[in-house]
């Protein structure tokens, strides 16, 4: 990252450098999410928030609540220089794909906005480092295109089972792009920080949030609060930090708080989110190889890994090549069942390894290190998803699409969707603007996820993965329809196999209920 674009690491709040002009905040536009669930989505030009100047709507500074949260509708404080007890429009706990894009869209609408990042850009971050067109269309649209020229493009996916290989090209599609891209979230994540910061964010790397700055002091900072199902978060009124190199501790204050800080969500547990029993959670490990395929056009993914016993386990093993000499590989495990709770991970890893077709050279020899590993909440299963100035987004809600195990291209989307949600907010709606996220990931995903939950079911059960994997893999017309559903690339209003089938699929999710499903699974 270029120095000048980001707060260094060390740099108190208030001497954050500022960009020269920032222009009149506006309404952000959606993110591109186009399933066919969204033709029902809120449209923020619609909503009477967009059509109003902010400046207009906003009462002083002075009204602000005991948090320091200052009510929706009070001034922001702009300028280069700023007092010692400054409150930005937004405060976003963590820097990775959902906190920067949030950051991007609300600095780019010209909102004051600072991020902190317990982390120093670049930095390594443990993923399989692929990218649907859906993730590369978040990028491009904020201006990422051209940067992500250098990473490797791919035209589709390899699926190989029980003997069986399908290539499959990404579907033709009216929004989204027909190629992937590798790139590792070392240089990917520092990409999206510095654009945000360029845009007006400030970044404040090596800047671990500790815990939330809270209205009730009985529910005392830091201590874990489960909100109970359907209540909200709690207002909250920014973070108490740490500056990682210097120890030093301090308060960074915000309007409103969005909570992005991951899979383990520190700041998000501490306001009380919690994961809801019965949704779906994978574990996956992934490491590096050097590999004479690094730059093969297709990413591939191996749909029957098998645990100590020789038994297939519901999940994939990946291969993604990166294009600079080395491919990513890795095992992913759907382990919210009973049943794959004691498997080894580490051990499922090694048997995929050695397994693994030989063109791709995969060895102890040609290894750069041990693998490490992850958690993927899937299917929004972290509630709750907003507090009266507290929104949660990317891993920290569960965003993670149920059907692939993909989290980027849906951080970016939610992080758009809060931003959104939140320049309705701030330009007056207030908690009303908040609310109206909640909404957009309802129009945007809850059919599609909840569909997606049933499929977790599905192939949770030994029997029926093995039936679908094998009589899917043997017509390509089927495979390339669900593959369009698995990548969420459905076309709105388009009346095509995918389409009509995920419809039919909806509907039969809407008529059986999910306790049911889960008892015939
Ligand atoms: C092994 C593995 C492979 C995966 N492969 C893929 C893939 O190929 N494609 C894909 O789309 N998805 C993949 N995923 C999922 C993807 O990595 C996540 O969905 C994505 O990173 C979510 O982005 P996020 O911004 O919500 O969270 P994160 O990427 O986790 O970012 C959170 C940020 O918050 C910071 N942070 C955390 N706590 C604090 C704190 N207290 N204070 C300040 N900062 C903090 C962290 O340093 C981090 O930068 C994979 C996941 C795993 C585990």
């Amino acid at each position: 990252m270029d120095p000048k674009d980001a707060t260094p690491p060390d740099a108190p709040v208030d001497e954050a450098p500022r960009p020269e002009k920032r222009p009149s905040p506006r309404a952000v536009p959606d993110a591109a999410a186009p399933t066919s669930a969204q033709k029902r989505a809120a449209s923020p030009t619609k909503s009477p928030a967009a059509k109003r100047t902010p400046a207009a709507k906003r009462t002083p500074a002075a009204k602000r609540s005991a948090t320091g949260a200052a009510p929706a509708t009070a001034a922001p404080a702009r300028g280069r220089t700023r007092p010692k007890d400054h409150v930005h429009d937004v405060v976003v706990v963590g820097g990775g794909p959902s906190g920067s894009s949030c950051a991007y869209w609300l600095a780019d609408a010209g909102w004051d906005v600072a991020v902190v990042e317990k982390k120093q850009f670049p930095r390594e971050k443990t993923c399989g480092d692929g990218l649907t067109p859906r993730a590369v269309r978040q990028l491009a649209d904020m201006g990422l295109e051209e940067a992500l020229a250098g990473s490797h493009r791919f035209t589709g996916l390899r699926s190989c089972g029980w003997g069986l290989v399908l290539e499959m090209p990404w579907p033709a599609h009216p929004v989204f792009p027909p190629y992937g891209c590798t790139i590792t979230r070392h240089d990917l994540d520092a990409l999206v920080a510095e654009r945000a910061a360029k845009a007006g964010a400030v970044v404040h790397q090596h800047t671990e949030a500790l815990e939330p700055l809270l209205a009730d002091a009985s529910g005392s900072a830091g201590t874990p609060r489960v909100a109970p199902p359907g209540a909200s978060l709690p207002e909250c009124g920014g973070v108490v930090v740490r500056d990682v190199g210097t120890g030093v501790t301090r308060e960074v204050r915000g309007r409103y708080v969005v909570v992005a800080d991951g899979s383990n969500s520190r700041i998000g547990r501490a306001l009380g989110t919690t994961r809801q029993r019965g949704y779906p959670l994978g574990m996956a490990l992934r490491g590096y190889y050097r590999s004479p395929r690094h730059d093969d056009p297709y990413i591939e993914s191996h749909l029957d890994i098998r645990d100590a016993a020789g038994d297939v386990v519901p999940g994939y093993g990946w291969i993604f090549p990166l294009g600079d000499g080395r491919v990513n590989v890795g095992v992913g495990l759907l382990s919210t069942d009973e049943r794959w709770k004691g498997v080894n991970t580490s051990r499922l890893m090694e048997a995929f390894v050695a397994g693994a077709p030989a063109s791709w050279e995969l060895s102890e020899e040609t290894s750069c290190g041990p693998p490490t590993g992850g958690k993927l909440p899937m299917s929004f299963g972290v509630v709750p998803h907003t507090g009266p100035n507290v929104l949660v987004i990317g891993d920290a809600s569960g965003a993670i699409n149920p059907f692939n195990g993909e989290g980027i291209a849906y951080g970016y989307e939610t992080g758009r969707l809060a931003a959104a949600s939140l320049s309705e907010a701030l330009a007056g709606d207030g908690s009303a603007g908040v609310g109206r996220y909640e909404e957009r990931l309802e129009a945007g995903y809850r059919d599609y996820y909840r569909v997606g939950r049933a499929f977790v079911r599905l192939i949770s059960n030994p029997a029926a993965m093995h039936w679908c994997v094998s009589v899917g893999m043997r017509s390509e017309a089927f495979m390339s329809q669900l593959m369009r559903i698995m990548a969420n690339l459905m076309r709105p209003g388009t009346p095509g196999a995918a389409e009509l089938g995920y419809d039919a699929l909806v509907r039969i999710a809407e008529l059986v209920p999910e306790q049911v499903a889960a008892l015939l699974a």
